[in-house]
């Protein structure tokens, strides 16, 4: 495994040292689930970060994170709007389904200006508006956009005001899955205000980002942050040593960790970006490249030590992260210029 350079997801990066060092520090007796002194900083800090009064609560996986969000704002009689490629579509196993008692996820395909599997409002609207106020059908009670989107594109201030308005306009909640909202934040210029403006929920991703096992559901309702914390107990989400993870959060928002990594892996996908050319089937913005890549030009590549997914017959997903070696990337944009 030594000569490895690995490229195939975020999730396979280690956790950050500081993150363990956070872990140790707070290695003591304290009240269990939320009640120690850590979990008690969390609505705090967030707050802060955001520039407006959020609830955050700490949960294991981020799917958790997203359906527990989402079951604030959605009865089992109703849909979420979300891309059809969204990680709660094709990767969460039927979570939301569990999580929001059979609620429908009503999906959109590209088109109306979508792309990278970012919805916009006109997309959404001609998906939702044919649906009849009718008993019969399922009304949509939300949305869910992510950011970064399954395809590493961001959504901008100005993108996100109108598809907040939209929501508003419709009485539909507004879900952001922020598995890599740290990526996209950086993007953006480094404001975590600006990247999820406008938005109800946000599932903030730090486990990709370097933490080991804790990603925070921030809820700008309080109404919605009560119901939450009822769900998340109820779902087997709420962890007797919840202490050990809020010092991860803490540790990642700590002189703002969470954003020196992200900037970190994003810049190590430009690098590797300017290798590829018109092989990139989407622009770089965040931690991920898409590549045409023939499977003779994979097997060329793995020859070389690079690990990475396939992604369909012709491509494939090169995924950089907060520990990404700076010659690893050079060395991997460098290899697909000279296939
Ligand atoms: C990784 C990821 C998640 C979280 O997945 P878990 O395995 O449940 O932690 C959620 N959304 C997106 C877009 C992701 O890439």
């Amino acid at each position: 495994m030594s000569d490895v350079k690995p490229f195939l997801s975020d999730n396979a990066a280690p956790v950050h040292p500081k993150v363990w060092e956070a872990m140790r520090a707070s290695d003591r007796a304290d009240n269990p689930y939320d009640g120690d002194a850590l979990s008690a900083q969390l609505d705090e800090r967030f707050s802060d970060l955001f520039g407006r009064e959020c609830a955050a609560l700490w949960v294991a996986t981020g799917t958790a994170a997203n359906c527990l969000a989402l079951s604030t704002m959605v009865q089992p009689h109703g849909g979420v709007v979300c891309h059809e490629e969204a990680h709660i579509e094709v990767d969460e196993g039927g979570a939301p389904g569990f999580y929001l008692h059979g609620a429908k996820l009503m999906l959109c395909a590209d088109g109306h200006g979508g792309e990278g599997a970012k919805l916009t409002p006109d997309q959404i609207a001609a998906h939702i508006d044919p649906i009849r106020d009718d008993v019969h059908q399922v009304q949509p009670h939300a949305i869910a956009i992510t950011q970064a989107s399954e395809y590493g594109r961001c959504y901008s201030r100005a993108e996100l005001e109108a598809l907040s308005a939209f929501a508003k306009s419709r009485g539909l909640g507004l879900h952001m899955d922020g598995a890599r909202f740290a990526n996209a934040a950086a993007f953006l210029g480094g404001s975590a205000k600006e990247a999820a403006y406008g938005v109800d929920s946000l599932a903030f991703g730090f486990i990709k980002n370097g933490a080991m096992s804790a990603e925070a559901v921030v809820l700008f309702d309080p109404e919605q942050a009560s119901l939450a914390k009822y769900r998340r107990k109820r779902a087997g989400h709420l962890q007797c040593k919840g202490r050990y993870l809020a010092a991860q959060i803490l540790a990642m928002l700590d002189g703002d960790l969470w954003l020196a990594n992200a900037a970190h892996a994003n810049a190590a996908a430009g690098e590797i970006a300017s290798g590829c050319g018109e092989r990139l089937m989407h622009p770089v913005e965040a931690n991920e490249l898409f590549v045409t890549l023939s499977p003779e030009e994979r097997d060329a590549l793995r020859a070389q030590d690079f690990a990475f997914y396939d992604w369909g017959a012709d491509a494939a997903r090169f995924v950089t992260a907060w520990d990404t070696r700076e010659e690893h990337a050079a060395a991997l944009g460098k290899a697909i210029a000279s296939l």
